[in-house]
């Protein structure tokens, strides 16, 4: 716990927050927290179950009549206060990030300034919920719509960015005047916690935000019970394809509206005409951010045949020099996976990878001796020669694993790169503006970075298509998941 002790104590909850009020779990029932770096305990929440997650239901269908009713300047300045707690307190969260999630600790507070500008940006949208006035198709009309609050939304969070993907879906639905009931990742409650404690001190009414936290066992039976009731009108959720999915059938009784950010498997493509160098440095920046562990990291690299050894060379050198440790030390650029499972899928994903043919050029191994605090590190890994048999063709491997694939033709290669039942992002470098337009019409995915390794930001959509889901979070299209539209149709005028 010794890294915890120089972060402010009131951020570092125990308790559930429903309706205002920290609460424990009705069956007293915990969850530890763990450090992934070191195994160590750094912490433990309520085990939540169905009467706690009943609860929060309660407490944000309460709160939703007068929040909804409230102007949305007011719900405005209060998004600016809280985003204004989250940034004075940025040093505290991102170590509390770096503490259960393992990023470096300057990622980590990259991550604080990226949650915290979607705060803002849906501060800022909240007055922009415009309406139409719709030219009467029959005399003596008035023909008008209006965007009105869906209602509560169920919001539950993945590990890998502990607070901006709670950000980013809490704050649209509170612009919109919806009241919101989270759960964040087993992994990762204690950020989620602290974003309460924030927004609990920037004045949000009691019951408009709400969260209840709960083992991975006890996800479905809080979730389930979310998914069952009608009150609630949404779901946002990101994470995993197949609990996406589960989420979609779940929620089909009661019909929710949902918003599903999910697994992707992105194609990262390298034509004969790029420059090489950027290729490379977009690389670095797109997969290596969070070790890898981002949804929108590049699985697979198709590097063209003519630059193909130069792009290798390059990579390689740059993988190798990647400082892995623990967040706690400023050098560190890769922390550790986020527990044993991941590890054990990316060895799985190698190993594989090896006995069907690839060549390794750097890592490629588990650095359970070489790294002292703890078994969750894996070397920076750059594999040559893939190929579509390989199982992290088709799997998102979710670590600093880059497999290199060689293609000949633009035909061949965006055919493969579409190969995928995903469809999140998807990267190109080139310089032949007509190939630009080109590929970039015929990827199928919801974002495209073209000469662009980092093309995330609160002023743009982003989402995927096929098995990623659907829905988009941030820009003006973020705003629109939490609104329904009502056409108002008055007659008799003439
Ligand atoms: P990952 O594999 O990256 O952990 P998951 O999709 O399993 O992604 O987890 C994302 C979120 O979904 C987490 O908050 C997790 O607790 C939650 N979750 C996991 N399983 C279920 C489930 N069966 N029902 C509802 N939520 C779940």
């Amino acid at each position: 716990m010794s890294a915890s002790t120089s972060i402010r104590p009131d951020l570092l909850r125990d308790r559930n927050f429903i309706g205002g009020i920290w609460c424990a779990g009705r069956e007293d029932a915990w969850l530890e927290v763990v450090d992934p770096a070191t195994g160590a305990v750094i912490g433990r929440v309520p085990d939540s179950g169905a009467v706690d997650a009943d609860e929060a239901v309660k407490a944000a269908s309460e709160a939703l009549p007068s929040w909804r009713a409230t102007t949305a300047r007011h719900r405005a300045q209060l998004l600016k206060r809280w985003h204004a707690r989250m940034l004075s307190s940025a040093e505290d969260l991102a170590k509390i990030i770096s503490l259960e999630q393992g990023k470096p600790l300057a990622e980590a507070l990259g991550e604080v300034a990226y949650g915290a500008s979607y705060v803002e940006w849906f501060a800022e949208e909240a007055v922009r919920a415009y309406g139409d006035i719709i030219p009467a198709a029959a005399e003596g009309r008035r023909m008008m719509v209006v965007k009105e609050p869906l209602g509560v939304v169920a919001a539950i969070t993945p590990w890998n960015f502990p607070l901006a993907m709670l950000a980013r879906k809490v704050a649209p639905a509170l612009a919109a005047g919806c009241t919101v009931i989270a759960k964040p990742a087993e992994d990762t409650p204690l950020t989620a916690l602290a974003m309460m404690r924030l927004a609990e001190e920037a004045g949000l009414p009691a019951g408009t935000v709400n969260l209840v936290t709960a083992s991975r066992g006890n996800a479905a039976v809080t979730v389930g019970a979310w998914l069952a009731d009608p009150r609630v009108r949404k779901i946002t959720f990101t994470g995993s394809t197949a609990v996406g999915k589960g989420l979609a059938r779940g929620s089909a009784e009661t019909l929710k509206k949902l918003s599903l950010e999910l697994g992707g498997n992105a194609p990262f493509i390298v034509f004969d005409d790029a420059d090489v160098c950027a290729a490379v440095d977009g690389l670095m920046r797109a997969k290596f951010r969070n070790g890898g562990q981002t949804c929108v990291s590049p699985n697979r690299v198709y590097v063209h045949d003519a630059v193909y050894d130069e792009f290798s060379r390059q990579l390689a050198a740059r993988v190798a020099a990647l400082h892995v440790g623990p967040a706690s030390l400023a050098e560190s650029e890769i922390g550790p996976m986020i527990n044993s499972r991941a590890v054990e899928k990316i060895d799985r994903h190698v190993r594989d990878a090896i006995v069907r043919g690839a060549t390794v050029l750097t890592g490629g191994l588990r650095l359970r001796d070489q790294i002292a605090s703890g078994p969750n590190y894996y070397a920076p890994t750059v594999l040559g020669e893939a190929n579509e048999q390989m199982t992290l063709a088709s799997e998102e491997t979710f670590g600093p694993v880059v497999a290199l694939f060689r293609f000949h033709s633009e035909e061949d290669v965006v055919r493969r790169a579409n190969d995928t039942p995903f469809g999140l992002a998807a990267y190109f470098y080139s310089r032949d503006v007509s190939r630009i337009w080109r590929v970039s019409g015929r990827l199928e995915t919801g974002i495209v970075g073209i000469n662009e390794g980092a093309f995330a930001s609160e002023a743009a959509p982003f989402g995927g298509i096929k098995e990623s889901g659907y829905g988009r979070e941030g820009s003006r299209y973020g705003l629109e998941e939490y609104l329904a539209t009502k056409y108002l149709c008055q007659g008799s005028l003439a």
